[in-house]
């Protein structure tokens, strides 16, 4: 059959078995049958640079965490109702990236699980339910979360405990204060609707809202703010973590606060299906009082073997530096493009977290930043779009992304800008 029939077949068939609430990437949806470090290849055995898949944070197939599921899947899976080592270990290990207020952490099999439980507790521990997020959010698909999830534009505005708040726009709010003073506002109008703060819950480099990071600090004051109302502040690690953002582990450090709850996942097994909260001993000493915790997956030893070998390649493949290095070289190419394409207004993030704003003077691109997105795909470079307005290119590649790989990119890019300038 014809790739582009068997394509087509395919995607009837998905539809008809999985109904229609998923969705594709791409105008021309694309198959994958392997992956290998920063590259995806198609059953015609073509590659592709996947500058987007940051669950795939070592590289895809690694064969360190391969090898530790395999062996660990061999040797026994079953659970954190009885006593094994590997989860301890591992909890040990990652508990010492956090600052010293942060001592427990508990496993989940996705960062859904991990928001979830964080509201629960944060809930019993205030006695709140008020929840503050950001405009175009996305926190996971319970039924708790879908209701703080706007970039899904499900979110009954109605909501009584939801209240959203803009992104920062760093770039005209250096101290973060007037992200701080929507926080603030959305807190106090709460309590005025006799509803109390439980939690201000934000992705700490704002991917869905469009890729905010610098500067680093900004995001302080708001969490200041929350703590003010009475709220709990939860660092939503699912995106930023374990390295992405090239100083530490963790988005949040960046700000030099202290959350009181950090959710993480996506890249945590580079792809097998683990994700944690970890919070301050207090709090879960009272949820723990009231509530009983089990997760049949969340922290198996295989997970725990998984994760294990995640933390052990970024450490000695130095992936948190490459981050770091590879990220501010890849900006500053992109920027060097804005001097012949006056469509990007602003390229921006921190280590491999990347967003590249394109504007026609002050209207967002919208449908040129969906076209340059497919354009790339038909290149064979794999990239995504963020914001309210669709109009940012959000560029996340796996963290073992080097110089060769930024090249392409950025060629890619400068042929596909061209491209739709001339079409
Ligand atoms: N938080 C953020 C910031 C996310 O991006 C996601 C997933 N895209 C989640 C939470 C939910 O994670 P999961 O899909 O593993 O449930």
């Amino acid at each position: 059959m014809p790739v582009q029939n068997s394509t087509q077949a395919m995607i009837e068939r998905r539809n008809r078995l999985l109904g229609p609430a998923y969705r594709l990437f791409y105008e021309e949806p694309v198959q994958f049958v392997r992956g290998e470090g920063v590259w995806l290849y198609d059953p015609a055995g073509q590659r592709y640079l996947d500058a987007y898949n940051n669950v795939a944070c070592v590289g895809h197939s690694h064969p360190r965490v391969v090898e530790a599921i395999a062996k660990q899947a061999a040797t026994l899976n079953t659970h954190t109702r009885y006593l094994h080592e590997t989860i301890l270990d591992y909890a040990e290990r990652l508990l010492a990236t956090f600052p010293a207020e942060i001592g427990n952490i508990m496993f989940t099999c996705t960062g859904s699980e991990a928001n979830d439980l964080a509201l629960r507790v944060a809930r019993t521990c205030t006695g709140g339910t008020g929840i503050v997020v950001t405009q175009t959010a996305y926190h996971g698909v319970t039924g708790a979360l879908a209701e703080i999830s706007p970039s899904l534009n499900l979110p009954d505005p109605t909501a009584p405990h939801v209240r959203l708040v803009p992104a920062p726009r760093p770039a005209g709010d250096k101290t973060g204060e007037i992200f701080a003073g929507h926080v603030r506002a959305a807190f106090e109008d709460m309590k005025k609707n006799g509803i109390r703060p439980a939690a201000l819950l934000v992705d700490t480099i704002f991917s869905s809202d469009g890729v905010f990071a610098d500067p680093p600090g900004f995001l302080a004051a708001a969490v200041e703010a929350a703590h003010a109302a009475g709220a709990l502040f939860i660092a939503d690690e699912v995106q930023p973590g374990f390295g992405r953002c090239g100083d530490g582990l963790w988005g949040f450090a960046r700000h030099k606060l202290i959350p009181d709850m950090v959710t993480m996942g996506k890249p945590m097994g580079n792809g097998h299906p683990i994700a944690a909260m970890a919070a301050k001993p207090a709090l879960l000493k009272e949820f723990g009082a009231r509530s009983r915790y089990f997760n049949t997956f969340g922290g198996n030893p295989v997970s725990a073997a998984a994760a294990t070998a995640v933390l052990d390649v970024i450490e000695q493949e130095g992936l948190t530096e490459n981050a770091k290095r590879a990220g501010a070289d890849l900006r500053e190419r992109l920027n060097a493009l804005r001097s012949r394409h006056a469509l990007i207004s602003d390229v921006r993030g921190a280590g491999l977290f990347i967003g590249v704003e394109l504007r026609h003077g002050d209207a967002p691109a919208t449908k040129e930043t969906a076209r340059l997105v497919n354009r790339m795909r038909e290149r064979h470079v794999l990239i995504s779009a963020a914001g309210p307005d669709g109009n940012v290119l959000k560029i996340r590649p796996p963290l073992v992304f080097g110089t060769e790989h930024a090249d392409l990119l950025v060629e890619t890019l400068d042929q596909a800008l061209r491209e739709i300038a001339t079409t």
